[in-house]
């Protein structure tokens, strides 16, 4: 097969799941990662394989420094060095005011959605750098259109998760341009998964995605085709940007 490895943090379910079936089916064997969802999983793995790429899942907690290392190092040892990461996993809670939030529940939606990305950024660099010895590579981060609308009275700690990682996307693909490593960003609108239900609206996506422009809420499919985008070569003098995936909302 043509592209090398990818890494789909919670690759188990939604845009994750959608994206590991797309970059199997363009040439790149696929390390489905998860967190709780082992059969879900194995299933998405079964998908890869059937187009002919190598499937594998780890289970690692991204809030985890010592899960990352393992699921880096498993990737490359099972399916060959890492060239492709994205930063997908993330969660939310059920919505609030922002007075109302507990410290467990802020630290645990800036464990996953943040300090995970990062560090799994951090641990792509450390393995795709041309000066460490590896053969450059892409990084897609999975952000939101709550980094730019703020989520008012529903996820404002999670839409500062998101924000950071829109800050990450750009100072980091400045710092590793010359390394070889093109780093980029996805801003999902209102995308039709079970993220919504976990946040306790499980119709969130198409009550709110009527009043959007284009009158729908999206697929984690049309999501994983711009993702797959960036992750090729047709994208080869894009770094640095976020591409707002939310039908003009
Ligand atoms: P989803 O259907 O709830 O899937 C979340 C995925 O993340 C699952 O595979 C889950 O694994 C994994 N995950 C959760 N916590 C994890 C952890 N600590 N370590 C490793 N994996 C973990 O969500 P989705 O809607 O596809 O969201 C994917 C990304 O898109 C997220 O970053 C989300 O913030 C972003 N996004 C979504 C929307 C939307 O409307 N859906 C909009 C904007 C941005 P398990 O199955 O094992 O739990």
């Amino acid at each position: 097969m043509g592209n090398g490895t990818a890494i789909i943090t919670g690759g188990s379910r939604g845009i994750g799941a959608a994206t590991a079936r797309l970059a199997a089916a363009a040439g790149w064997d696929v390390c489905v990662n998860y967190a709780r969802s082992d059969k879900a999983a194995q299933a998405i793995v079964a998908e890869v394989e059937a187009t002919g790429a190598r499937g594998l899942a780890v289970q690692a907690d991204v809030a985890e420094e010592a899960d990352i290392l393992h699921l880096f190092d498993t990737a490359a040892e099972q399916l060959g060095p890492v060239t492709a990461l994205v930063n997908n996993a993330g969660v939310i809670a059920p919505q609030m005011r922002f007075a109302e939030m507990s410290a467990e529940r802020i630290a645990r939606i800036l464990a996953v959605n943040t300090y995970g990305a990062l560090l799994c950024a951090r641990e792509a660099v450390r393995r795709m750098a041309k000066s460490r010895g590896g053969q450059g590579g892409v990084i897609v981060n999975v952000s939101s259109m709550a980094a730019r609308l703020g989520s008012p009275n529903e996820y404002v700690d999670y839409a500062a998760s998101k924000g950071a990682i829109d800050t990450l996307t750009v100072g980091l693909a400045k710092e590793v341009g010359n390394e070889g490593i093109r780093v980029n960003a996805v801003r999902p609108g209102l995308i039709d998964t079970d993220i919504h239900a976990d946040g306790g609206a499980p119709d969130r996506a198409h009550r709110l995605g009527v009043s959007t422009p284009m009158g729908r809420a999206g697929t984690a499919e049309e999501v994983a085709e711009t993702i797959v985008w960036l992750m090729s070569e047709k994208s080869a003098y894009v770094t640095g940007a976020c591409i707002d995936v939310s039908g003009g909302r």
